[in-house]
């Protein structure tokens, strides 16, 4: 295969093996955002969550927390920005006046020239230098190897203008939505590194930044005072919503803090109480948790509403279902019906292994619905005496 003319190959991509296709960008799709990778190992086990109203066992993967897994990258989100807004709080805390003062900036490396996955994480330090030369204090820098092109652009403006999507819809938000997997989504974005920070600078002087390099303040963050739920929340958003899309590649980070916010220089252990340290994580904690990306909470590790096909029955933790099972009405509910002693049966198997401690079940069924199910259902029948009249009761209601 020979790469179309126009598409311009840096002297590092021409050596390496053909492709099928030209490659969409020069990071050769070793640079992702999150979400893209494959799950670790230890997260496609399946063990029981809950169960539904109708009496549904429902079953769930474990959070692997990390920012690979299709999953459960928004966990991992959800955990750095905590820290992140945790640390940005307690600075903002500790320092005075003016110097509390946060702003979403970007700096963005000259423009003239191609980067190689290496070069984009080097001049991650130079883009330090260019903020403190611009004024700024330190903070928290998430690399982003992207920008949307044209296309992806187009695509999402013209979703907008159409109503299709809610206004507040972040574009990165809507791509990942629209695309099917990592490739499809290369099609939408040009590599182009650049990378934003959420940073103290009382003020920013993007004229002293050096030559070729572009420093932004996109805007300025709501005043800051540590019992002030709405200041957390203007920290998280930000935050949030740049980790979507920064740099996943092994072995580097994606978020990052410098300057005078860096653990190196600032410690909140030292210089605030540990009262006031302990209250800041939990505000954080909280911004967090109710604001996300979405806004949406889960009540359970599953889905609200029961998955069984024609069911939509809510879903309840698994937490309560010894409670759930010492109400003989709904137990009863349970038994009556199509598949009911089946369901029942599996209930009791849950409950069984939850008491003894709701370790991962055995790996033979951990990656298999279907076996998962009649483990738990011999687990129920092993402690259920055979009785003639359930499956009497089973034969009168069921079908
Ligand atoms: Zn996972
Ligand atoms: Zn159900």
């Amino acid at each position: 295969m020979t790469p179309p003319e126009t598409t311009p190959v840096t002297p590092e991509l021409d050596r390496e093996k053909v492709r099928p296709e030209a490659p969409t960008t020069f990071y050769d799709g070793d640079v992702q955002i999150p979400g893209y990778g494959t799950p670790p190992e230890r997260c496609r086990a399946l063990s029981p969550v809950g169960f539904c109203e109708a009496g549904h066992t429902i079953l769930g993967r474990s959070s692997c927390g990390t920012r690979y897994c299709p999953d459960h990258w928004r966990d991992w989100c959800e955990d750095a920005v905590v820290s992140a807004v945790a640390r940005l709080a307690a600075y903002r805390h500790a320092v005075d006046g003016a110097e509390k003062r946060l702003s979403h900036i970007v700096a963005s490396p000259p423009q003239d020239r191609s980067y190689s996955k290496r070069a984009m994480w080097e001049t991650r330090s130079e883009a330090y230098d260019v903020l403190e030369d611009a004024g700024v204090r330190g903070g928290v820098s998430v690399t982003h190897p992207y920008r949307t092109n044209e296309r992806g652009d187009m695509l999402f403006e013209t979703a907008v203008e159409s109503g299709e999507i809610p206004e507040e819809t972040g574009r990165w938000a809507f791509l990942r939505e629209v695309s099917e997997d990592w490739e499809d989504f290369t099609r939408y974005i040009d590599a182009s590194p650049h990378y934003h920070t959420i940073a103290a600078a009382p003020s920013v002087e993007p004229g002293d930044a050096p030559d070729d390099w572009v420093v932004e303040r996109i805007r300025t963050l709501k005043p800051f005072y540590f019992r002030d739920t709405e200041a957390y929340r203007a920290m998280v958003a930000p935050v949030y919503y740049t980790l979507t899309h920064g740099a996943v590649e092994d072995a580097k980070h994606t978020l990052t803090y410098f300057g005078d916010v860096h653990p190196a220089s600032f410690d909140p252990e030292e210089e605030l109480t540990a009262a006031i340290w302990s209250r800041i994580q939990i505000e954080a904690e909280k911004a967090v948790k109710e604001t996300g990306e979405s806004g949406e909470e889960e009540a359970i590790a599953g889905p609200a509403e029961c998955p069984e096909d024609g069911c939509e029955a809510a879903t309840v933790d698994v937490y309560y279902l010894a409670e759930y099972m010492d109400d003989e009405e709904w137990v009863t509910s349970v038994k009556c019906g199509v598949g009911g002693r089946e369901k029942w049966l599996r209930l009791k198997g849950v409950l069984l292994w939850w008491d003894e401690g709701g370790d991962r079940p055995p790996p033979s069924v951990q990656g298999n619905e279907k076996k998962l199910r009649n483990w738990l259902e011999m687990k129920g029948e092993s402690v259920t005496p055979r009785k003639q009249q359930v499956s009497l009761s089973t034969a009168l209601m069921g079908e």
